[in-house]
């Protein structure tokens, strides 16, 4: 895969902080953690160009509004007291080289740390892994691993993906598999495929969330006759009966 280059250098001077470039932040959320009352902080950039990306504007490594990581660090001291977790998003995090400085430093301000990742840069995931304070990793399943172009538009990604599902799994960190399901992008067969790979890497959890419209930039998924997506009881079970634990989000 050819994956863009990195900036080399910081776009924002920043005295000796991590120089992320933070496209977003949500102050509170209890979905996308669960048990924690978490922030979560998106990162800019992003070399994948999934068909359903709900995040198009985050996926430049730059953009107007893109916010200095010492004011995202502000933002996280003034919730002190309505949160104990930080997720880090995106975009892709792993993209930004100084991910690791960025989650040692929000762990030694007391917050258990997240992140949330394409598994496009196995090297980077292991350096934000290797840093030791990363609590719960989620990373996304697009497809069966040979078929994620269907979904990234980028031939092969499937290849630097299913390396870091191997790396989370064999860390032994809390995990989850994610994948979104648009019946007119993946068919009944992809998810038995899917649930199948993840359960010979040895994934103990796998959550198929139902591709919602709202965000969507593109029409024709949105407004696909194949639409609404869902999960048949049998296919449940079915699925279910592979993976060791298996949700399925966005049920009506
Ligand atoms: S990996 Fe995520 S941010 Fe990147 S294009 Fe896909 S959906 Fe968008």
């Amino acid at each position: 895969m050819d994956v863009p280059k990195r900036f080399p250098e910081p776009s924002t001077a920043d005295g000796d902080r991590p120089r992320l470039r933070v496209g977003g932040f949500e102050p509170l959320t209890t979905v996308e953690w669960p048990g924690r009352l978490s922030a979560v902080v998106f990162l800019q950039g992003c070399p994948w160009k999934c068909r359903y990306c709900h995040n198009a504007e985050l996926t430049p490594l730059t953009a107007a509004g893109v916010t200095p990581w010492s004011a995202t660090v502000r933002l996280l001291e003034a919730r002190r007291g309505f949160i104990d977790a930080v997720i880090f998003s995106g975009g892709e995090p792993t993209y930004q080289s100084q991910l690791p400085d960025a989650l040692r430093e929000v762990a030694a301000m007391g917050f258990a740390v997240a992140l949330q990742t394409n598994g496009c840069d196995p090297q980077a995931l292991q350096a934000a892994l290797d840093t030791g304070v990363l609590s719960f990793v989620a990373m996304d399943a697009k497809a069966p691993f040979d078929d994620y172009e269907l979904v990234t538009q980028i031939p092969s990604s499937g290849r630097p993906a299913r390396a870091s599902a191997r790396i989370i799994i064999a860390s032994g960190i809390a995990h989850e598999l994610r994948t979104t399901y648009h019946p007119a992008l993946l068919t009944h067969a992809h998810l038995r495929q899917i649930a199948t790979e993840l359960a010979e890497l040895g994934a103990r959890r796998w959550v198929v969330q139902l591709f919602r419209s709202e965000g969507c930039p593109v029409r024709w998924l949105r407004e696909s006759v194949a639409l609404p997506a869902r999960i048949p009881p049998d296919l449940h079970e079915e699925l279910a009966g592979i993976i060791e634990e298996f949700e399925v989000r966005g049920e009506e």
